[in-house]
C-alpha cells in the first residue's frame, strides 16, 4: 500500500490495513488532523509542568465547550472513569485515596437502555450502576422507554451521580434528566464520546445543564487515539485532575496553578489517584489541543465536503461494478456521509466483509446493526491515498456477484 511510512510496519512484519470502518480503536483509529503530529514533535523539545499544561488545556477546552473547566484525558473511557471518581470523592482527599472503595454513596443511576460496555470505566472507579426504566421499544413490547420519573424514584442518600449516554434520539432528553438531578443535588455525567459531528455538540450538553461531559479525542476530532476531553463544573474537573496527576510532592512545596486547582479548598494533597493509571503525556495533550483547534476551524460543512468527496470517489470507482450503492447523509452536513453497499442479505454482507478482510491488503468496512444486509464505507479514518486500493479491492471482491447481476 502507498506511502513510504508503511515501511515502519512492514519492517516489523505487521500488516497494514485499509480502514473504511470508522475511527475504531481496534483498527488504530483515524489519521491525525493536520498539524497535530508536528505539534507533538515540537512538544518533545522542552519540559513543562503537567499541571500548568493541563491548566492551559482547561482554558482551551472551556472556550470550545462553554464549560467552566476541562482536562485532557487518556481517551473518553478514561474521562468516564475520572468523571465517576470526581462524583464519588468530590474534593475529599481521603475519599480520593480510598477509591475504588467508595463507601456508601457509590451509586450511579443509568437508564437500562443506555447500558453499554464503556460504562465499565465508571465501575472501575468504584461506582455501582443502578439501572432504571424499561427500554420497551427495543423489546417491541411497548412504546415507552425510561422516563424522568424513573430516575427520580431511584435517587437515595447512596446516589452519587446520573449517567446519560448521548445519542441523537436518546430518551428521556437530557434537559429532563438534569431537572430531576438538580432538584436532588446530583451531578449528571454525559458520555458523548462519539457524538461529534455535529460540532455544536461540543457545547450542547453543557448548555443543557450537564455537570461533566466526555468526548473522544481519537474520533472525529482527529487527535491522538489515546486522548479525550473531560469538561464541566470547575470543582468536579479539579477533582478529576487531582486524581490523575502525579502528586509526589510535599504539601508546602506544592504550588498548583490557582485558577485550575484551588489549594485552599483541599485538606491535603492526594497520593497518586485512581486516574494515575491512565495518564496523558505532554505530547498527547498538545496533540489533542491542536486537533480540537483544527476541528473548530474546519467546521461541519467543510468537514462533510471532505468526507463526501472520499465517498464520491469510491462510488465513481464502483460505477460499473453492478453493486447497489447509495450515499447516506449526502445533504446532512452535520452528520458523517457514508457510502452504503446493499447486498442480497445479511449472509452476503458477512461473506463480502470476510472476503475483503482476507485480501493481500485487508479492507475493513463498517456494519450497521439496523441494516444487516449492508456494508458501509465510513470515510472518517480513510486516507485519500487509499481510495484507489479500496476501489480495486471492492471491485475484485464484488466481482463474482457483480457479474451475476449484469
Ligand atoms: C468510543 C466510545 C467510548 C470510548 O472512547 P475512547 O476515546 O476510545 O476511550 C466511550 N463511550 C462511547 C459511547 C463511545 O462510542
Amino acid at each position: 500500500m502507498g506511502g513510504a511510512d508503511s515501511t515502519i510496519f512492514a519492517r516489523r512484519g505487521v500488516a497494514t490495513i485499509i480502514n473504511a470502518a470508522g475511527t475504531l480503536t481496534r483498527l488504530s483509529s483515524g489519521p491525525l488532523a493536520p498539524g497535530v503530529l508536528a505539534a507533538m514533535q515540537g512538544a518533545d523539545a522542552a519540559a513543562v509542568e503537567i499541571e500548568a499544561l493541563q491548566a492551559h488545556a482547561s482554558g482551551v477546552i472551556a472556550q470550545a465547550t462553554g464549560a467552566e473547566a476541562g482536562v485532557v484525558t487518556a481517551g473518553a473511557a478514561a474521562g468516564l472513569m475520572l468523571a465517576a471518581a470526581a462524583c464519588l470523592a468530590g474534593l475529599d482527599v481521603a475519599r480520593m485515596n480510598a477509591l475504588p472503595k467508595a463507601g456508601r454513596r457509590n451509586r450511579i443511576i443509568v437508564a437500562r437502555g443506555q447500558r453499554n460496555g464503556y460504562d465499565h470505566a465508571l465501575r472501575a472507579a468504584g461506582a455501582r450502576l443502578v439501572e432504571v426504566g424499561l427500554p420497551e421499544p427495543a423489546a417491541g413490547a411497548g412504546c415507552r422507554d425510561t422516563e424522568a420519573c424513573d430516575y427520580a424514584a431511584a435517587i437515595t442518600a447512596r446516589s452519587a451521580a446520573i449517567l446519560w449516554v448521548a445519542r441523537p434520539a436518546a430518551v428521556p432528553p437530557l434537559a429532563e434528566v438534569v431537572a430531576v438531578a438538580r432538584a436532588r443535588g446530583l451531578p449528571v455525567i454525559v458520555d458523548a464520546a462519539a457524538e461529534l459531528p455535529p460540532q455544536s455538540n461540543l457545547r450542547a450538553f453543557i448548555a443543557a445543564g450537564a455537570d461533566l461531559v466526555v468526548f473522544s479525542g481519537g474520533k472525529a476530532i482527529g487527535g491522538p487515539a489515546g486522548t479525550g476531553i473531560l469538561c464541566g463544573r470547575a470543582d468536579l474537573v479539579m477533582s478529576a485532575a487531582l486524581q490523575s496527576l502525579d502528586a509526589d510532592v510535599a504539601w508546602d512545596d506544592w504550588t498548583p496553578p490557582p485558577g485550575f486547582i484551588d489549594k485552599t479548598r483541599l485538606g491535603g494533597l492526594p497520593r497518586q489517584g485512581i486516574g494515575r493509571a491512565c495518564k496523558t503525556g505532554k505530547a498527547e495533550v498538545i496533540g489533542l489541543l491542536v486537533a480540537l483547534e483544527h476541528f473548530l476551524a474546519e467546521g461541519d460543512p467543510a468537514r462533510h465536503a471532505r468526507w463526501l468527496a472520499l465517498c464520491e470517489a469510491v462510488l465513481a470507482g464502483l460505477a460499473s461494478s453492478g453493486a447497489r450503492l447509495c450515499i447516506r447523509n449526502r445533504e446532512a452536513t452535520d452528520r458523517v456521509p457514508m457510502l452504503e453497499l446493499r447486498l442480497a442479505d445479511a449472509r452476503a454482507a458477512v461473506d463480502l466483509a470476510r472476503a475483503l478482510r482476507s485480501r493481500p491488503v485487508p479492507v475493513h468496512l463498517a456494519r450497521d446493526p439496523a441494516a444487516p444486509g449492508c456494508l458501509l464505507v465510513n470515510p472518517v479514518a480513510l486516507r485519500e491515498t487509499e481510495v484507489a486500493a479500496l476501489v480495486a479491492a471492492l471491485v475484485a471482491a464484488l466481482g463474482g456477484a457483480g457479474d451475476e447481476r449484469s
